[in-house]
């Protein structure tokens, strides 16, 4: 080896010219290939991974009755990943599978493959996947963000890259948004504060006080003081229904059951996630044409993961158990004759990791990368998706609604998504 060394550099010094040579090509080939590659990855994430619908694509549906819906609701997920493809869930493969429904056609695009961004931390994604941009850009990254959206910390470019439902708001002058979250960072700190904006974040009071006031006869319960904001006061008396057709019942019935066999200290955030799903039902069922956007956030599957690991059986129960509260929004919707009109989307920020070692997400291994996201309704495209990465939430959800995506959002409507788009 050593010989070969001083045989090249005897070699060099004697051919000068050439060296010199033979060096500069080397650098310039190199440089025009790390250009190539730069330009490459830059023309990928602007173009390859979806459209940015135009205006004409925009037209077709705010001029065709066919391609509207009433409302688009969402259903967050914390923490579940890509697991809602390991797990046997009837409620979610009824809501997102192909179907007609009186004379509509409905069609699901399911993907567990979707991509989380980088840090997979709750804050970091769920602001991604309203705002449309990566964590760099709406500037929530590490830093204890989770628990500043918390209390009630905002994106500094809140304005210049505004959420989903912002941008809704601004181009449909008569909208109305309903957000209700069992994880309170999303209300408080992620989605604007609007009064055409209605949060309500679930706590284990509302499931004291849903029992407590619950009428025996009419299956309702009044006078619920709930909290909207960051105060963490309950401040606001709000109404929750149970007396829904197809669901009549069954939140009493689950929640005094729970009470009874752990009290209301154990294991409350299930009950608190039942809350949330039934005050989406309750409300967006009671007044269908109120809201045009209803977004709940589940968090029970984060709170197995961070206890137990991905894939452990507390898991997968926390999974079964959202699925159940999922067969509950669809029977009241069939109920209520609301499936045809209804964009139903699912999504999540992140998965978790395989138990063993400190259980937690936040890295980039794939069971904590990839996300499901799935999606049901009239203009949807039946099948898989094309590429699906969390930013793109924002323009998908627009998109359905004939909004006109925020020009600064990096996020695209996936390709092989909506048989609208083409
Ligand atoms: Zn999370
Ligand atoms: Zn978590």
């Amino acid at each position: 080896m050593k010989n070969f060394f001083v045989k090249l550099f005897a070699a060099m010094k004697a051919h000068k010219g050439r060296t010199i040579a033979i060096s500069v090509t080397a650098f310039v080939l190199i440089c025009a290939i790390v250009t190539v590659c730069c330009l490459s990855a830059f023309l990928f994430n602007r173009f390859a991974t979806g459209y940015v619908p135009s205006d004409t694509a925009l037209a077709e549906i705010n001029n065709n009755p066919a391609n509207q819906y009433k409302r688009v609701v969402i259903i967050g997920v914390d923490g579940v990943g890509d697991f809602f493809g390991k797990i046997y869930t009837p409620n979610f493969d009824k809501m997102f599978s192909q179907k007609t429904i009186g004379t509509t056609e409905i069609k699901a695009s399911i993907t567990y493959r979707g991509v989380a961004v980088y840090p997979t931390i709750s804050c970091e994604n769920w602001s991604s996947m309203f705002h449309g941009v990566r964590p760099v850009y709406h500037g929530f990254l590490f830093r204890d963000t989770n628990q500043r959206v918390e209390a009630g910390e905002h994106s500094k470019n809140e304005d210049k890259y505004p959420s989903f439902m912002a941008q809704f708001l601004a181009q449909k002058q008569n909208g109305k948004v309903l957000s209700v979250c069992t994880w309170r960072g999303v209300n408080n700190g992620i989605i604007e504060n609007d009064a055409r904006i209605t949060k309500y974040n679930s706590y284990v009071a509302d499931v004291y006080q849903f029992l407590k006031n619950y009428n025996q006869t009419t299956k309702i319960s009044e006078n619920i003081m709930t909290v909207v904001d960051e105060s963490e006061q309950p401040t606001v008396s709000t109404t929750i229904r149970d007396d829904i057709p197809g669901i009549e019942g069954q939140l009493y019935d689950y929640l005094s059951e729970q009470v009874k066999l752990y009290g209301y200290a154990d294991e409350t955030i299930e009950m608190r996630d039942a809350m949330t799903m039934q005050r989406i039902i309750s409300e967006t069922v009671s007044d269908p044409d109120k809201y045009q956007i209803a977004y709940m956030h589940l968090d029970q599957v984060d709170h197995a993961g961070h206890s137990y690991g991905y894939g452990k059986p507390a898991y997968s129960n926390a999974v079964s158990r959202v699925d159940m509260l999922i067969g509950r929004l669809y029977d009241a919707y069939e109920a209520a004759g609301m499936l045809e009109d209804t964009l139903f989307v699912l999504c999540t920020d992140h998965g978790h990791r395989l138990p063993g070692g400190h259980k937690n997400h936040g890295k980039n291994t794939s069971l904590e990368v990839n996300v499901t996201f799935a999606i049901a309704g009239k203009t949807v495209k039946q099948g898989t998706p094309g590429k699906y990465i969390n930013t793109d939430l924002a323009p998908i959800v627009a998109y359905a609604l004939g909004v006109k995506a925020d020009k600064d959002w990096q996020g695209r409507v996936p390709y092989d998504m909506f048989s609208t788009l083409s």
